[in-house]
């Protein structure tokens, strides 16, 4: 059980890195407008390092901050930032292939109006859609499912809107220090009880990433100059590539499975994070080219930041090189 409070960064409250102030935007649902990713670009490239990092939920960072004023300004300006006291909150991961954004967007209205869930856990998850459902949310919609830390308890809800915020409540009820539905005994239980279960088929979580593509490029090592797709509206995926128009120019993206960087990821390592025991994504640059069969992870330090959900091979520094994780 957790005993200190999470210190998730937000866009308002930035974490204090080795290389300056980080901000994490939260982006429900992965959508943003041209006028929005280029807001982004601008803060990144004029009040940041330059660079826009993608995380494994489908948000964004920005590195290298004095502070996070004039950022979340502009924000704001942008409607990235509809709500002061929620934003940390707002982590809601979608099927970027799906057609859900009206529903996340009526998820995250919800979520916002009420009060007491300004307090939830910076790590609380909402997942939508089956093609994200096994990335372990506290609760996620498929279809009429409602899954409970990830697992169908067998409830199905026809109001989705409501039964999310219902059950959210519910954990913020219970929660005491914990930060996930899974760390909370008896919670998945009580929420079940709470609903009611269906009979019927189970519904099994699943994780269907998306393929790269000139449609839904990769980003190498999830981080993108702030030069790059200037006026082009992006979904973010939580496999750290995007969704972009047809004709877009991907240069320097992953656009064919078999490019030596598709399915390699990394922490931030040196220089970004202070634990970091070695620069891992130089070490990992040199090493591309390297057959591998499934997805690959190199971390900085035991704590194994950012590693993709699923079977991985890391690489995790120790100070005396790395320990090969399989
Ligand atoms: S895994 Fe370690 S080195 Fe990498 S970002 Fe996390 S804390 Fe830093």
């Amino acid at each position: 059980m957790r005993s200190h409070p999470d210190a998730c960064p937000g866009a308002v409250e930035l974490h204090a890195a080795a290389d300056g102030g980080l901000a994490r935007i939260r982006v429900p649902g992965g959508t943003l407008s041209a006028a929005q990713w280029d807001a982004v670009r601008l803060a990144a490239a004029e009040l940041g390092n330059g660079s826009i990092e993608l995380t494994s939920r489908a948000n964004l960072q920005i590195r290298g901050l004095a502070d996070g004023v004039e950022l979340a300004e502009r924000l704001r300006a942008a409607g990235l930032l509809p709500s002061w006291s929620h934003e940390r909150i707002r982590n809601i991961v979608a099927a970027p292939l799906d057609d859900n954004q009206d529903l996340v967007d009526a998820l995250d209205a919800a979520l916002c109006a009420d009060p007491e869930l300004a307090s939830l856990p910076g790590r609380f998850l909402v997942t939508v859609g089956a093609a994200v459902s096994g990335l372990g949310g506290d609760l996620g919609l498929a279809g009429d499912v409602l899954l409970l830390a990830g697992t169908d308890t067998g409830v199905r809800v026809s109001d989705p809107v409501d039964a999310v915020v219902t059950a959210a409540r519910l954990f913020q009820s219970m929660r005491g220090p914990a930060w996930r539905l899974s760390e909370v005994d008896d919670g998945v239980r009580k929420i079940t009880a709470h609903f009611g279960v269906s009979s019927g088929a189970a519904f099994t979580p699943v994780v269907t990433p998306v393929a790269p593509s000139p449609l839904t490029p990769g980003v190498p090592l999830g981080r993108l100059d702030a030069s790059q797709l200037p006026g082009v509206a992006v979904r973010l995926t939580p496999w750290r590539s995007l969704v972009v128009p047809a004709g877009t120019d991907v240069t320097g993206l992953i656009t064919d499975p078999a490019s030596p960087w598709h399915g390699v990821s990394a922490c931030t390592g040196r220089p970004g994070c202070a634990k970091s025991l070695s620069d891992v994504r130089a070490d990992a640059r040199a090493w591309l080219g390297t057959p591998h069969s499934r997805p690959v992870h190199w971390s900085g330090c035991a704590r194994r930041c950012g590693r993709p959900a699923g079977e991985v091979i890391e690489f995790v520094a120790t100070g005396d090189g790395y320990e090969e994780i399989r």
